[in-house]
């Protein structure tokens, strides 16, 4: 089934929406491709932007994955604003929205499959949400199998998940067929990193999430400078005073992902805290760290 919407086309299925890709590759156009799970902001635009600058057709998908959330409450309350996020798509030029259900996604005959992550399922995210990388890659696996992209764009705020999908295209053989193109942070004017669990913030907490990436420009500021467990610690301290619970405050090697003792080119400073019932993340590239399509 096909709904055209002033420019943008959205397909349910699979199906269909592969039967209209498959002409526009008759044509030999490239296809980028933004997966999302919707709520959309203009963090999400600036991926779709960055699509079509570098491709003649853009699909954007929304889809909340359910195997990636490892709270039931998170994912019941994920928010959705499936009107407004047709609307701004269409606003930025988007050619294709792929808008499947679960057993689109994930029909009886799928097949679970365990992607040998190594480390990256024990450090930082892996650690704190068992199970959200295996799904992370499981949908993105999907999705890349359905929609078949050259590009495929991620977002920097979601670092770790970069460095996990660009392990899984390897792992699947598929670094020949896709490209991954990654888009640096939108933030607000403040530095806040847009996200769509900001929305579920009081007025009170977005004042406070500001800290986050105060602390993270101050390791920035101060790498090389002081020592690194000084600077984790020093940021963690002006988290929890401000009423954050902080999951971790990590300096880290670029693509592994493993803590870093020593300063250097390529690491990446990264936060996970909650401030009320929100948990956020964001991270700072410190020199010269993975920040494209460099893998
Ligand atoms: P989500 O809907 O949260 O799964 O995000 C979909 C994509 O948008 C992911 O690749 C995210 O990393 C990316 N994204 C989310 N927030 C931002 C942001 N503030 N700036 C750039 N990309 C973002």
């Amino acid at each position: 089934m096909q709904i055209t919407h002033g420019s943008m086309i959205i397909f349910k299925t699979a199906k269909a929406l592969q039967a209209h890709l498959l002409q526009q590759k008759r044509k030999t156009n490239p296809v980028g491709f933004v997966p999302t799970m919707g709520a959309l902001h203009p963090g999400h635009l600036s991926l779709v932007a960055a699509s079509k600058k570098d491709n003649a057709v853009t699909v954007c998908s929304i889809f909340v994955n359910p195997t990636q959330f490892n709270n039931h409450e998170d994912f019941t309350n994920y928010p959705s604003t499936i009107e407004k996020d047709i609307e701004l798509l269409i606003s930025v030029g988007c050619d294709v929205l792929f808008l499947p259900s679960v057993t689109e996604i994930y029909p009886p005959e799928h097949q679970k499959k365990i992607y040998p992550l190594g480390r990256m399922e024990e450090l930082l995210e892996g650690h704190y949400r068992p199970g959200h990388f295996q799904g992370v890659c499981e949908v993105v696996d999907r999705l890349l199998e359905l929609v078949d992209p050259q590009v495929l764009y991620l977002g920097q705020k979601d670092y770790q998940q970069c460095m996990v999908v660009a392990k899984m295209i390897q792992l699947t053989g598929r670094q020949d067929k896709v490209r991954l193109e990654i888009v640096p942070t939108m933030r607000e004017e403040n530095g806040l990193a847009m996200s769509s669990r900001n929305m579920r913030l009081s007025p009170e907490e977005r004042i406070h999430a500001l800290l986050i990436s105060q602390q993270l420009l101050s390791i920035k500021e101060h790498f090389y400078k002081k020592p690194l467990l000084q600077l984790k610690e020093e940021a963690a301290t002006n988290l929890q005073r401000q009423g954050f619970t902080v999951d971790y405050v990590e300096i880290a090697e670029g693509e592994t992902l493993e803590p870093a003792d020593t300063p250097q080119d390529g690491q990446v400073a990264l936060i996970a805290a909650t401030i009320g019932k929100v948990r956020l993340i964001d991270n700072m590239l410190l020199d010269g760290a993975v920040n494209s399509s460099t893998i």
